[in-house]
């Protein structure tokens, strides 16, 4: 019989990869709490049209990389491909816009692309929204929010801010206008894939990473030279707040991003660190998206992270804190009474030294092989349970690490404070 494995581009993450996840996710989470956001669950799942009708008919989202599938009534769904369309519909549908709201998710995202390093097909993202402030000042708390975040996270050095405004929806038709006439004298010199968005959706040709389109862009019109006074003067403004706080940044006339919504502030955070794959946050305004889904006229900024690309490039930047080894205690005991003692003083340990991480061994074996499981278990200390220790209601606690550390034969009630003791140490004198 063949084996069923996961499907292509839709990863296991074992356990040793999730102690790096929840170490990214708990950074994360305590970095936007401390600016006032709160987490917001969405389903997976949502109706096929909330995508079409935010993300855009011809963004490569939606042409080929949705999930979509018929629900046994008929009904178009698909796997979310990227949280924002989902909060916003969420944030509609539970009248949260009355008041500005600050809120962010994480969680699976799914799109139909190649798998290679750092892209895949079940990927995950924490990502914020913002609701309800038209000012540029939201713009500099959401780009600060996340440089101090690289701060938080160690990779400050490796990431680089990209910045641009691509403006009104009335300034992009012009520059489209100008884009189009320029290109269309070129047609034969784009690649295929902008032969067909010169039709279709023009902007995303300067996302191309085609060489030869890439050279005809160099003389094209560009983007910023189409702005109105208000997008001109709210970019000008992120920059100073930017400026002000010592973040620092690059503008990038040609960073559109690939999704229709956005308009004003647009902006990616790339490292140069994982090959193509380089980008490892992205967002910008999207101040049409909730009326554009049937809500009030209410304005919105927001980005996502790949969580997949942060835990690589705080792998390659060697910035994960040390591993922990699966288990702080491993309880060795010689079976029949001694096992029963064992489990019944374990859990009076557990409740009172919570947070340390005692394994018992279990399966039998002899005393030997059950310590030999002990001292590859990583565990700081054995705990022996035999047959003496159970008439005189001790434990004998072995030492696994510590050279020089004698073994000793404690009574029962003493070991929590003995544990306790032997671990504060190691806990509140590191670095001083
Ligand atoms: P890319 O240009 O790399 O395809 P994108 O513009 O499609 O990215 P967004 O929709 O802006 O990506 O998503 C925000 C972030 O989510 C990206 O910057 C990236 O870190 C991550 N991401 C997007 N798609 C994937 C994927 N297929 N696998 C892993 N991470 C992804
Ligand atoms: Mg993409």
């Amino acid at each position: 019989m063949t084996t069923i494995r996961a499907i292509r581009g839709m990863n296991d993450i074992l356990p040793d990869e999730t102690d790096r996840w929840q170490y990214l996710e708990r950074t994360v989470a305590e970095v936007l709490a401390s600016y006032g956001y709160g987490e917001i669950r969405m389903p997976i799942v949502e109706q096929t049209a909330l995508f079409r009708r935010s993300i855009g008919e011809v963004t490569d989202i939606v042409e080929k990389e949705m999930y979509s599938f018929d629900d046994r009534n008929g009904e178009s769904l698909t796997l979310r491909p990227e949280g924002t369309a989902g909060c916003v519909r969420a944030a509609i549908q539970n009248s949260l816009l009355g008041t500005v709201q600050r809120l962010w998710y994480s969680g699976p995202m799914f799109r139909y692309e190649r798998p290679q390093k750092g892209r895949q097909r079940q990927f995950h993202q924490i990502g914020a929204e913002v609701f309800g402030v038209p000012t540029p000042d939201i713009d500099a708390e959401l780009i600060l929010m996340t440089a101090r975040l690289w701060r938080a996270l160690g990779i400050d050095e490796h990431v680089e801010l990209q910045l641009n405004s691509i403006g009104s929806s009335a300034d992009r038709q012009a520059f489209r206008a100008a884009l189009v006439s320029y290109l269309s004298e070129h047609q034969a010199d784009l690649d295929e894939d902008s032969q067909r968005r010169l039709l279709t959706n023009p902007l995303r040709i300067l996302d191309s990473k085609h060489p030869g389109t890439r050279a005809l862009l160099q003389q094209a019109p560009v983007l910023t030279d189409y702005l109105d006074g208000e997008s001109k003067a709210d970019f000008a403004r992120v920059c100073e707040l930017l400026d002000a706080a010592s973040v620092s940044y690059v503008v990038n006339p040609s960073l559109v991003r690939g999704l229709d919504y956005y308009n004003k502030t647009v902006f990616e955070w790339v490292t140069d660190r994982l090959g193509a794959q380089g980008t490892v946050c992205a967002g910008g305004r999207y101040d049409g998206l909730v009326q554009q889904l049937g809500g009030k006229p209410v304005p919105g900024i927001g980005f996502a992270m790949g969580k997949e690309r942060l835990v690589l490039l705080l792998e390659a930047l060697e910035a994960l804190p040390a591993a922990l080894p699966a288990a702080d205690v491993y309880v060795v005991n010689s079976g029949g009474r001694a096992e029963i003692a064992a489990f019944a003083a374990l859990e009076s340990l557990r409740s009172a030294l919570p947070g340390l991480r005692i394994v018992q061994h279990t399966g039998g074996g002899s005393f030997r092989s059950q310590l030999k499981k002990a001292d590859k278990s990583g565990a700081r200390w054995a705990l022996i349970w035999g047959d003496d220790e159970v008439a005189a209601a001790t434990v004998t606690v072995k030492p696994l690490r510590e050279q020089g550390e004698a073994q000793a034969t404690l009574p029962l009630a003493d070991v929590a404070a003995f544990l306790l003791r032997s671990r504060t140490p190691d806990t509140t004198t590191e670095g001083s």
